[in-house]
């Protein structure tokens, strides 16, 4: 799920704002993402945090897939 640099936060609240489905919530003065039931990955907020404090990772997974016959 995206993360919150706690450190390069400014609290802004533009991340909040952006994101359509309320999945960021405010945690005192800074913003953490909690509901991560609710994100879609739109990676909305990382494009809109001024500090590039929001970051969302993702993991490429390799599959294996099975031998095609070319005969
Ligand atoms: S990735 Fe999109 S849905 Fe998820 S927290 Fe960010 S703005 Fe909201
Ligand atoms: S947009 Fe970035 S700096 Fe602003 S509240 Fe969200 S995470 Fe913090």
């Amino acid at each position: 799920m995206p993360v919150v640099n706690q450190v390069k936060c400014n609290g802004c609240g533009l991340c909040i704002d952006v994101c359509g489905l309320k999945a960021i919530v405010r945690v005192g003065s800074k913003v953490t993402v909690i509901e991560m039931e609710k994100c879609s990955w739109c990676i909305q907020c990382e494009i809109v945090c001024p500090t590039g404090a929001i970051t969302c990772p993702y993991e490429i997974v390799f599959e294996e897939h099975p031998k095609t016959d070319n005969r």
